[in-house]
């Protein structure tokens, strides 16, 4: 079947005549590919240390990513997952609960859950809340995407377990990053607000603790460096006496060469009969290495999401000479089809910011997503753009992870995913446009190609799905309507 998108050579060949002008040279070495993105006025940019400097500014930092799908979250994410479970001791039996009554957890506690508006727990939390709240503790590693309710099930383990009689620090929580904790404790202590016995405290930079001065609260969350400094320095922490240990975003933390050794510090001071609890939302060979670090004969849970597939996409690529060619064409794009919302992913920031001033001016409600702005901004105007406040978002691919909006039909790749190396980048097409299958309702993706080069990276995108691109006529109105409308 994909022979066939061979048959669409003249395609190419017309492609590649258009774009002659753009080549520098005949030879497509990695070298020669600093020219890929224009600037504004339609110039190469050929500095390539300018270049690069861009491509880190517009690196996805993945704490920062898992913090802003916090904040834009306010629900369990939707899809079909399915669950895993490895117990250590295969003979005990599997509970898990279809309520958070089963669980007989205390009264105020309980008002806390379902104050929360959680009426009955996530499909992870089912499995992994009577794991760990049972006599004796069980330890256990829990992977899942994030938004599937790993936080609210430790935050409730942490306050069920400890003894709100004994003053002392019991339960202990790090996270990767100051504001992470901040959330992970936000979150606990809405759900604790009935229960006035139960103290937190924050070890997070800036908070200061006098040395030798145990704390009172029994629940500490925060992050590695404080924590081990409150353990070690100024000892206000005995890692003797705690018996909850939960490690999060594991996936994000040992991305921290430090953090991840300051977290085997801590754990190393903890007693065996300390229960550990650690969880991610992806699982690479390096995070099963750190859980079998921190984590002995674990209880194991995972819970796999279904996979995206383009097959429910319907992809174009559409010839462009110039950025001015591409917006004219976008505008026309627009005018055909009956678009809900659409995100328009460009390359440099200049180019989003252009963009998005000319879609204003054409009368198009814009919201402009770049990296220079913070996390909390980005938050915001994710949130506006999913509560449907703006139809068109702009961004590069900054925060394209982190936005996972159902109702866009459209993705545009203004200009296209590639690599350090100029390569097609695959994996980031998939994020962009990819929808997981049964859920997954129609969409379009529109690829703007403007050079040879372009087109490579479009074949090189057809040969990895193995899915053929056709091109989409935009000369012809009559005709693109009819190819965007077929099914
Ligand atoms: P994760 O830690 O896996 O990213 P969270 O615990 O932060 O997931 O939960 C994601 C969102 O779902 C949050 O807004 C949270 O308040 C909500 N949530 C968690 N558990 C439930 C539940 N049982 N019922 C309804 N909403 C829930």
């Amino acid at each position: 079947m994909f022979k066939e998108s061979w048959a669409f050579e003249a395609d190419i060949q017309e492609a590649n005549s258009v774009h002659e002008q753009f080549e520098p040279t005949k030879k497509m070495g990695v070298a020669n590919r600093s020219w890929i993105s224009t600037d504004v006025n339609g110039n190469l940019e050929k500095d390539e240390s300018k270049q690069r400097e861009k491509w880190e500014g517009d690196k996805v930092d993945p704490a920062e990513a898992s913090l802003l799908n916090k904040l834009i979250r306010c629900a369990l994410v939707s899809g079909r997952h399915e669950v895993e479970v490895l117990q250590r001791d295969p003979m005990s039996p599997l509970f898990s609960v279809k309520t958070f009554e089963e669980l007989r957890l205390k009264q105020d506690l309980l008002i806390g859950v379902y104050g929360m508006g959680f009426n009955r727990p996530s499909m992870i939390q089912e499995k992994a809340l009577p794991m760990m709240l049972a006599q004796p503790p069980q330890n256990l590693i829990a992977q899942s995407q994030s938004g599937t309710g790993k936080t609210a099930a430790f935050s409730l383990a942490m306050l069920s377990h400890v003894n709100t009689a004994h003053k002392w620090t019991q339960a202990l929580c790090i996270a990767p990053t100051y504001e992470l904790a901040l959330q992970i404790g936000q979150v606990m202590e809405q759900m604790g607000k009935h229960c006035p016995d139960i103290k937190l405290a924050y070890g997070i930079r800036g908070n200061k603790v006098e040395r030798n001065s145990h704390l009172q609260e029994q629940i500490v969350v925060g992050t590695p460096g404080t924590i081990l400094d409150w353990c070690y320095k100024f000892k206000v922490i005995d890692p003797k006496k705690i018996t909850m240990f939960v490690l999060d975003e594991a996936d994000v933390m040992i991305a921290t060469q430090g953090h991840r050794d300051q977290s085997v510090r801590i754990h190393r001071q903890l007693t065996k009969d300390c229960q550990m609890l650690f969880f991610s939302a992806t699982f690479e060979e390096a995070v099963w290495r750190f859980a079998e670090v921190i984590v002995p004969e674990a209880n194991i849970i995972r819970l796999r999401r279904e996979e995206e597939t383009l097959d429910t996409i319907k992809q174009f690529y559409v010839l462009c000479r110039t950025k001015e060619d591409k917006f004219t064409i976008l505008c026309d794009l627009y005018g055909s089809m009956t678009v809900a919302q659409a995100i328009i992913f460009c390359h440099t920031r200049k180019m989003a910011s252009w963009l998005s001033a000319n879609l204003t001016k054409e009368g198009h409600s814009v919201a402009l997503l770049s990296g220079e702005l913070t996390v909390v901004q980005r938050a915001s105007i994710i949130e506006r753009f999913r509560d449907g406040k703006e139809k068109v978002l702009v961004t590069t691919n900054v925060c394209s992870r982190g936005i996972d909006v159902e109702q866009v039909s459209v993705v545009v790749n203004f200009d296209l995913p590639v690599d350090m190396e100029g390569n097609a980048d695959n994996e980031t097409y998939l994020h962009r446009i990819g929808r997981t299958g049964r859920f997954g309702r129609r969409g379009f993706a529109i690829n703007m190609v403007d050079s040879k080069y372009g087109m490579d990276v479009i074949r090189q995108i057809e040969m990895h799905f193995g899915k053929r691109i056709p091109k989409l006529d935009t000369q012809n109105v009559e005709e693109m309507e009819k190819q965007l409308n077929c099914c």
